[in-house]
């Protein structure tokens, strides 16, 4: 099972609408003034993560937060889906279609997704994308699952598996663009390949099992 991370690993720079549909939802929830204005790395990091980090900058209690982050939940999904572009083709990855229809066809692979954003979001952009026919519903660990991405590949092996017996863990591979991704497949046991088309190069993501350049160079080391 390979578990694929959307920003900066399928798609690339399809985030202005995502972030101005976070930001959007912050004002509408807690009434921040200017969410734009906190610095908040959002590489690899879950919606739910960097809505916190925005918050407590902007002067929220922790109890205000957690009291209304179903709201926001909800919020975040609408604004998106207000704000999405019709086509976001041109932000696929290159190589990614290919990649994805090449491994649809083996035998024994599932694709499915790892990825930081609430899953009505990941789920717009990757239709809008032309690639969501790849991702099953009801499969894949989401930034809406937990705040903590480290929990979510357990959490998609758990959905992958039948009761009581998970997906195993030598069966399945993280693929990521940023540090956080390769500590999430740590944290779970499980392989983890890097691509650079995010903001981190080689050198950052050396403690992946591999690291190649584009979608593209994944297929060979996916030949098992
Ligand atoms: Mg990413």
């Amino acid at each position: 099972m390979l578990l694929f991370d959307i920003d900066g690993t399928l798609m690339l720079r399809a985030s202005d609408d995502h972030r101005d549909a976070v930001h959007a939802a912050l004002r509408r929830v807690w009434h921040v003034r200017r969410p734009e204005a906190a610095r908040v790395e959002a590489a690899g990091r879950t919606d739910l993560q960097i809505a916190r980090a925005i918050l407590l900058q902007s002067g929220v209690a922790a109890d205000r937060i957690d009291e209304r982050m179903p709201d926001f939940k909800r919020a975040a999904a609408e604004e998106y889906a207000v704000r999405c572009r019709d086509d976001l083709t041109s932000f696929v990855a290159p190589g990614v279609p290919e990649l994805l229809r090449a491994l649809a066809e083996r035998p024994g692979v599932r694709l499915s997704l790892v990825t930081g954003n609430l899953e009505p979001i990941a789920r717009l952009k990757l239709a809008r994308g032309g690639i969501g026919g790849f991702f099953e519903r009801g499969q894949g660990g989401f930034g809406s699952d937990h705040e903590d991405r480290t929990e979510l590949p357990a959490i998609a092996r758990a959905r992958a598996g039948r009761p009581g017996a998970a997906y195993p863990q030598e069966r399945t591979v993280v693929i990521g663009d940023t540090p956080l991704d390769i500590a999430c497949a740590r944290a779970d046991g499980v392989r983890c390949l890097a691509v650079t088309t995010g903001p981190y190069g080689a050198e950052a993501l050396r403690a992946a099992d591999g690291v190649v350049a584009s979608a593209r160079e994944l297929l060979p080391l996916l030949s098992v």
